[in-house]
Formats: structure tokens, sequence, C-alpha cells
């Protein structure tokens, strides 16, 4: 079944989000492409752009400000990676842009190249609606695998001085405004052992074995997680979240191993200090490592952060929320399991809400679409955001 497509979507706003699909942006890849083509469309405009570069210069976050030299401002925030489609079963072209019964097909069209593209489509009008308020974009690289460019693009606002009040991150939540969503905390483990022939364990330091002691105590605080909270009624889960995602270790039956490495994750509900929690996991790696000192001190754990994005939640009359509510002239929220760039903005002072075109349930299959009639959803918010202060 389709969805209705009336109010339609301006071709425009279609073409540019139809444009940003077609070009290849999996978060291992330069996002150069794409950055180019926002970045010229934008110069033609005459809007001023602040590029920040991660270290190996690859890729970019575009902040561009419409309205520059007035005050504050509203953030229109995307991020311009995508994750990876192989290994699933697409029946279109992930790259095509497809437009097929009232959907526009390809990776990132939800999760997030539409939003991004309809932002760009409304550049002109938002220059020329001569508003009392500036309209920033904020496209950011790495959000996929850590929310790195996001980080980067917040310091590079704080040094140039710019305060904007509200913050609107188009992630998908069926334009809904979103309050509130878990953090994302990733670590990976290394456990350096002592090799030996199996048979000769004493003089061996096992690194599977400790990594397991380790991986158990993570399962152990999961269950005390589940079991007393803190709570968070709405999620899906209304609690945190502890698991292991990926192990590797060992060489061969009869050999004790020298190396084994996990990672693990926390996902956690607002107000929860995940500093704490790995304080915890680290001090019980500590504990263990005496007893592997004294068979060889050049044992023991190290980790690696991998990934933090911090959770987010705002009460119901934060500005951002109250904002994104009278532009859709609705008064209905909802709180989403994903991570997003928002926790971010908010901890950096600005009053955020995630609310943008399609569903997460579509975002990182095969055939990720986002329907026609979202797309003008988000386009009638952009034109009130027009029509509107910001207050
Ligand atoms: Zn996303």
């Amino acid at each position: 079944m389709s969805e209705p497509t009336t109010p339609a979507v301006s071709p425009e706003a279609l073409d540019w989000a139809q444009r940003l699909v077609r070009l290849n942006t999996i978060s291992d890849r330069s996002n150069k492409a794409l950055v180019d083509t926002i970045a010229d469309h934008l110069r033609t405009l005459g809007v001023p752009l602040r590029l920040t570069r991660d270290e190996a210069g690859a890729k970019a976050n575009l902040f561009a400000t419409l309205g520059a030299g007035k005050p504050g401002g509203v953030i229109l925030s995307g991020h311009t990676d995508t994750v990876p489609w192989a290994g699933q079963a697409w029946s279109v072209d992930p790259l095509g842009a497809e437009l097929r019964e009232g959907r526009v097909y390809g990776r990132g069209s939800a999760d997030m190249k539409a939003f991004i593209g309809l932002c760009v489509a409304h550049a002109q009008a938002f220059l020329e609606a001569d508003l009392p308020f500036a309209v920033h974009f904020a496209f950011s690289y790495d959000e996929e695998v850590g929310g790195f460019g996001a980080r980067h693009l917040i310091a590079d606002l704080k040094d140039a001085g710019l305060a904007p009040t509200h913050c609107i991150v188009g992630e998908p939540t069926g334009m809904v405004p979103a309050l509130a969503h878990k953090g994302v905390h990733r670590w990976c483990c290394r456990v350096k052992g002592r090799a030996a022939h199996s048979s000769q364990t004493p003089k061996a330091v096992n690194a599977i074995e400790n990594a397991a002691r380790l991986i158990a105590q993570l399962a152990d605080m999961a269950e005390a997680f589940r079991r007393d909270g803190p709570f968070r009624e709405g999620f899906e889960a209304p609690f945190t979240t502890a698991a292991v995602g990926v192990i590797e270790g060992g060489i061969a039956d009869n050999v004790i191993p020298e190396d084994c490495r996990f990672h693990y994750e926390f996902r956690d509900v607002p107000g929860v200090d995940v500093d704490q929690l790995q304080t915890e996991v680290v001090a019980r790696a500590r504990a263990l490592e005496p007893a592997m000192h004294a068979v060889d001190p050049g044992t023991g754990f190290g980790f690696e952060t991998l990934c933090s994005m911090p959770s987010f939640s705002a009460s119901a009359g934060d500005p951002a929320v109250e904002l994104v509510q009278r532009l859709l002239s609705t008064t209905q929220t909802t709180l989403v399991g994903f991570g997003t760039e928002a926790g971010l903005f908010q901890r950096a002072g600005i009053p955020t809400v995630v609310c943008g075109p399609g569903f997460i349930d579509q975002a990182h299959q095969a055939d990720e679409y986002v329907s026609l009639a979202q797309l003008a959803a988000c386009e009638a918010m952009l034109q009130a955001l027009r029509r509107r202060p910001p207050g």
C-alpha cells in the first residue's frame, strides 16, 4: 500500500533528496562529494560556510548560517554519513534514489539525507524570508560510527562565538517531536595474556578466561539494571542495557590464548552516569590483574572507547520542543530508541528536539525508503519556520 501523497512535496525538495541519496557516503568513505555539492549551492546564494574537517582531511562538517549576524537562531541538524548495505538483500539500487509508489528508495533516504536535502532546497526561501533570527544548517560526518563529527562541529561553534537558541535534529521520527533517547557508549577491551602449550597452564595467562570473567561482570550489571533500574517508562527496554557484541581470541585448541578482544556497550537511560559504569568495569579488570601479573607483568586489560553518544532528554516545556510543536500544530511527543546527536547539542547548552521525516524501522534496513507524504510533512514544518519566529 502506498501512502497518500498529498500535500505534495515540491519538485526541488524531492530533487535534492534524491541527489544526496545518489552520493555514496558510507561512514568509512569521504563525504566530500556530498559536502561539495551542498557547499557549491549555498555559495551561489552567498551563504557563509564553516567547514571543519576530520584529522585525515577526508571528511567534513558543513555549518552554514542563513542570516549571518542575526541573533540566536535555529539549527537544522543532520548527519551526512550512512551505514553500509553489504550483505543485505536489496530489490532496488541502494544509490538509485528510485521513486516508486510514493516512496524514495535508497540508503540514507530516511536516515537522513532527505531531511538534509529538504533543508538545502529551502535555503533560498529562508534567505528571502529575511527572518529576525538566523537559520543554521549543521551537517556532520561520522554520526553512525560515534558522533565524532558533531563534537567537532559544536566545538567550532563555540570558538566562533555562535549561540543558537534552538536545534532540530532531523532523524526519522515520523515527524513527531521526540523528547528523549538513550545514550550509546561502546568500548573495545583487549586482554593480553601469556601463551603456552595447553598442557602448561601454570606458565600461562589465559586471555579468553580473563575476558570471560569481565564479561560475566557485564552480564551481572545488565541483570541488575533490569531488576533494579533506574527506569524510564516509554522506552521499549525501560532501563539501561549492557551487551557484548563481538569477541575474538585464541589460535588453536592446544594453545593457551595470548590475546582476546571483545566489544561491549551500555545504552543508558537519561540520568545514568555512564562514566561511573565504566569505572566499575575497569575496577573489576584491575582486580583481576594481580593474579595475571604474578605470571607475567606484561599481561593485563586495555580499554579503547569506540563510541560515545550521550543520552538526550528534554522536558515538555523545552523551547525547542515547543517550537516544533507550534510549527507542526501538534501537542504530540514521542521517545525514540536510537541514539542521535541531540544529546551533544543539548550538552552544549542548546535546547534540542529530534524530529524528522521517515521511520527508524526503515533505517539501516534493505530497501530503506522515505515516503513522499513524510517529505511533504517535513517541508510544511520548514515553511512554517519561515513564517513564525522561534519565540
Ligand atoms: Zn541517523
